[in-house]
């Protein structure tokens, strides 16, 4: 298994988050994405390759033009406002229900108009980390293009609340929904099955009209659990899209019998629709310790889940999202990892 990992991620280090009306200290933080990182090097799962750089054309694919440049300039555009020792550019109006739209308006109005959340810093390298992450995401996905059996983007910032012009959840560019653009267009069928926590309102938003690629999440109910507004079983689909699109959420406190069945079905869906690849969003929030969550998967499961995967039969693109619990997240994603490539 080749991983794809760029240094270029260290540049985004938030310090505080708003949450649940206070602010406190940011959990998608660099350590994340360094302690996997080690866990390969020890349990020595393959090869860490550098990634190649890609124009800007598979972003603009997926995102909104308008979005791709705000995010470039936004960290300036925030200290000529605020000054120099302003940490992080965070939103705070939002223009709901007949506000206008203010996406040609003041650093605050673009903010408020391009984010869904208050809890996405934009920081002076969150632009150079988040546009890296999408050359990693990219490089693996060419990886399997040209014939490896799996390969594993180790992303950060993650991808899959972003939309195709808004950010939030700790998500600025759809690394995934980005990485399965680019196999439609190399003539690929690509299948994407979501297993982070949260469900991935920004890659179900991007394909939801459409037929090309299928999107598959297992996830907290959206009921008691962010994102709050999408994630709901009830969302198959539209137009030409309809069918493509399969949520499956669960209640609190799920545990890996209750996850199994679900991971069954979303398999079982996945080849059905008869992909020739397929991208797995993998977060690793639902883990029982994660203090951001609410499932209760232990270690040894994902070693189940890597295998359950490996049931696909096809060709699979691992793409790093969520997972907080940093002690762990080294060994529940070479756990699963190991258990798909050994199976
Ligand atoms: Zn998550």
């Amino acid at each position: 298994m080749k991983t794809f990992y760029s240094p270029a991620h260290l540049e985004h280090d938030p310090q505080v988050q708003f949450e649940g009306g206070q602010l406190l200290p940011a959990v998608e933080i660099p350590v994340r994405a360094e302690r996997v990182k080690a866990e390969i090097q020890k349990r020595r799962i393959g090869p860490i390759a550098a990634p190649t750089r890609f124009d800007d054309k598979p972003i603009l694919a997926v995102h909104d033009s308008g979005l791709v440049e705000f995010l470039g300039i936004a960290f300036d555009e925030w200290i000529k406002r605020y000054g120099r020792n302003a940490p992080a550019a965070i939103p705070s109006a939002w223009p709901a229900h007949g506000l206008r739209d203010g996406r040609k308006g003041d650093i605050e109005a673009r903010l408020g108009s391009y984010a869904f959340s208050a809890d996405t810093p934009i920081m002076k390298g969150t632009w150079a980390a988040a546009r890296e992450a999408v050359n990693v995401a990219l490089s693996a996905a060419a990886a399997v293009r040209e014939g490896e059996k799996c390969a594993f983007a180790l992303t950060r910032p993650p991808g899959h609340h972003a939309s195709s012009d808004v950010f939030g959840g700790f998500c600025y560019l759809n690394n995934v929904a980005i990485a399965a653009q680019w196999l439609v267009e190399q003539g690929l069928k690509p299948a994407i099955l979501d297993v982070d926590y949260h469900h991935g309102n920004g890659t179900q938003t991007i394909f939801y009209k459409r037929a090309d690629v299928f999107f598959c999440s297992i996830h907290a109910d959206p009921s008691f659990a962010y994102p709050h507004f999408l994630g709901f079983a009830d969302e198959r689909g539209e137009g030409p899209g309809e069918g493509a699109n399969l949520n499956l959420p669960l209640p609190e406190g799920t545990d890996w019998p209750r996850y199994e069945e679900a991971l069954v079905r979303a398999v079982d869906a996945v080849k059905a629709y008869g992909p020739d690849v397929v991208l797995v969003s993998l977060g690793l929030d639902t883990y029982i310790e994660d203090p951001i969550a609410l499932f209760r998967l232990k270690a040894a499961d994902y070693l189940r889940m890597g295998a359950c995967l490996a049931g696909l039969h096809l060709p699979a693109l691992f793409v790093f999202e969520g997972g907080y619990c940093f002690d762990a997240l080294g060994e529940l994603a070479v756990n699963v990892l190991e258990a798909f490539q050994g199976a």
